[in-house]
């Protein structure tokens, strides 16, 4: 999506809520996705992603509110009228069927001819990376590999919104980060708008254009990953993105960021303008590419400060119960909102 253009709503949501009982799951809920985003729903367990998630496929109907899908009311219409598919962590393929015709299911129960079929098939096949694996069971194939027949599974009925509720959740570490950049240039070239759901920090700040971040059932903030990560709207978001060190100086809370933060060597001079408090190394913790300092300060809260280990890291240890000066610049902090 190039700036110049105008840009047009995917999905759009007007005071969405539901309840469980007494449980408030999505507590009103406003929201537009606009065509062609990559856009996040990130928040804790229980903070409601799967039922909105829910709401919008109309596996669920809200108590309250109204869903549009590229400008049609859509709160009433069940879900398989609904031009939107789901992507679940489980995948549930057809054990009996071939990779191949896992994928057609969809089309031929549309009545997609088969020779038409067999052509999108292909496609989608090339598109997830597992050409000429169409003729493997399900069983034959990794977990990362079956990930991607149930992506390419949704992708081919060409949705105008792909839903995905941790897609990638069942993974572990290093494939998931790999399916993380192939699922974005996978959306990226298909065009079709993902409305993604995790509770994982890191992978909502990889691959978002936007993203949501919710809690108890509400939107805490709304923007890209650099706009909520570098200016988190309230103590919630910063906390729950990244590590937050928040202080209280003549009456005004503010978060600095670890990385944002500089250990003053002895005799060091800060740099103009930077504020500079004293503390004490309380604990040192090694994280292979970083080092974290615990460090308590002389006015009572503890922060943390990292450092990139672009050393050899065996002198690390020697801060622990050391005095220090730690230092930041004002453009490096954000104030937070005190209006919540
Ligand atoms: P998330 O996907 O963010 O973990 P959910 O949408 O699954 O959150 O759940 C939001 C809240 O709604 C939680 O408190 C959960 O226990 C409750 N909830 C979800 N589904 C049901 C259900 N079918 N019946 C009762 N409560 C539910
Ligand atoms: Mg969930």
């Amino acid at each position: 999506m190039t700036e110049a253009e105008p840009k047009k709503a995917a999905l759009k949501l007007q005071g969405v809520r539901k309840n469980y009982g007494q449980v408030v799951a999505v507590a009103g809920i406003d929201l537009v996705v606009y065509e062609g985003e990559f856009f996040t729903l990130l928040g804790p367990s229980g903070s409601g992603k799967t039922t909105l998630l829910r709401l919008i496929a109309g596996f669920e109907r809200p108590d309250a509110g109204r869903i549009e899908l590229g400008g049609r009311d859509i709160t009433s219409v069940p879900p398989h009228l609904r031009d939107t598919n789901t992507v679940f962590q489980d995948y549930a393929l057809f054990p009996h069927m071939s990779v191949a015709e896992n994928i057609g299911y969809g089309l031929k129960v549309k009545g997609v001819p088969r020779s038409a079929r067999e052509k999108r098939v292909e496609r989608a096949l090339a598109m997830v990376r597992l050409t000429g694996l169409g003729n493997r069971r399900p069983n034959q194939l990794s977990g990362g590999q079956r990930q991607r027949v149930a992506l390419a599974r949704a992708v081919i009925n060409e949705p105008e919104v792909l839903l995905l509720d941790e897609p990638l959740g069942a993974l572990d570490l290093k494939l998931r980060q790999e399916m993380q950049i192939e699922l974005k240039q996978i959306q990226q070239e298909v065009g079709i708008t993902f409305v993604y759901v995790t509770h994982d920090q890191e992978e909502a700040l990889t691959m978002s254009d936007r993203m949501a971040v919710m809690a108890n059932g509400q939107i805490e903030q709304v923007g890209s990953p650099v706009e909520v990560y570098e200016r988190p709207a309230t103590e919630f978001v910063a906390g729950f993105i990244g590590i937050s060190n928040v202080l209280l100086r003549d009456g005004v809370r503010f978060v600095v960021r670890p990385e944002k933060i500089r250990m003053l060597a002895e005799g060091e001079e800060p740099a103009a303008g930077m504020t500079v408090e004293p503390g004490q190394v309380e604990d040192v913790v090694y994280v292979g590419m970083t080092t974290r300092y615990m460090v308590r300060l002389d006015r009572g809260e503890q922060l943390v400060a990292v450092r990139q280990n672009m050393d050899a890291v065996g002198d690390a240890h020697k801060f622990q119960g050391r005095p220090v000066r730690l230092a930041w610049t004002a453009d490096h902090t954000f104030v937070l909102d005190k209006g919540r």
